[in-house]
């Protein structure tokens, strides 16, 4: 059974970022998105993190999935240093390490169902026929009906989109999954069924972020971690040693369970 957040902070973080900004540069001038964020996650978590529209909720996800780069600060992933990384190493950590569920699901339309699937696995030495079959498993997992796999996707509804979204991201069988409101665009019924897709990967082991508008989903992760204007004021679980006084203060908050 996987660790409850409290022991775990004993484990090594599969997520560690330490001290991060992001500023973007544009005609504009500059635009500081990111002040100092530290975040810790453990193995096995399932952390939501909430906050208004614009306060760089999706900013921080590109930077936790390796599709975006800080200006400055540390990102530790499974305890390889981010930055250190060549693009063949980064190119392998996106692939194989992280499944990456976008807020838009990022389909391609005319493509079927399976197609869509089996796309991390295009550039990989995996036979077609094993690329097929584990992209089978991951549309099983996420209970989307079998004569759907030759379906274009933009034949489907959102609630089916999403559910080859995450089964895109799963195809691979990464550790750590990472969602962008992912119940965001969906009704209440169909959100609550791609919730609970979020709460048998937790159970089969995986560390999740999820991104969320909606209290109540916040509610059911091991810990909500909130965000506003660019910074973190609760959640962060940033290990003792390397906590600043801030993140010390907030170690006892919401999310540690109760005996
Ligand atoms: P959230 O996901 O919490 O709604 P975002 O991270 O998408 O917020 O955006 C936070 C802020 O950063 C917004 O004001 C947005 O306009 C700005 N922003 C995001 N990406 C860029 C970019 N590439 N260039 C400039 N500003 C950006
Ligand atoms: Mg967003």
């Amino acid at each position: 059974m996987p660790a409850r957040p409290v022991d775990a902070m004993h484990a090594r973080p599969v997520i560690d970022i330490r001290h991060i900004h992001r500023i973007f540069e544009s005609d504009a001038g500059l635009a500081h998105i990111l002040h100092d964020v530290s975040l810790s996650v453990y193995p096995g978590e399932f952390v939501a993190i909430t906050g208004p529209s614009g306060s760089g909720k999706s900013t921080l996800m590109n930077i936790l999935g390796c599709l975006d780069t800080p200006t400055s600060g540390k990102y530790l992933l499974e305890g390889l240093n981010v930055a250190e990384l060549t693009d063949d190493e980064l190119a392998e950590v996106r692939a194989l390490r992280i499944g990456f569920v976008f807020q838009s699901f990022n389909l391609l339309p005319r493509m079927t169902v399976l197609d869509n699937v089996t796309l991390p696995l295009a550039y990989t030495d995996v036979p077609r026929r094993e690329r097929e079959k584990r992209a089978v498993h991951a549309l099983r997992s996420v209970g989307l009906p079998v004569d759907h796999y030759d379906h274009r996707t933009n034949e489907l509804s959102g609630g089916q989109m999403q559910r080859v979204a995450i089964a895109r991201a799963l195809v691979n069988d990464p550790a750590i999954i990472l969602a962008d409101e992912p119940t965001g665009n969906l009704d209440s019924t169909t959100g609550r069924q791609v919730l609970d897709t979020f709460h048998a990967l937790k159970r089969a082991g995986k560390t999740i972020v999820l991104i969320t508008h909606d209290p109540g989903v916040a509610a059911e992760a091991d810990r909500a971690v909130q965000i506003r204007d660019g910074r973190i004021y609760q959640g962060a679980y940033v290990p003792i040693e390397h906590t600043d006084r801030g993140a010390a203060v907030e170690r006892g908050g919401r999310g540690v369970p109760e005996e």
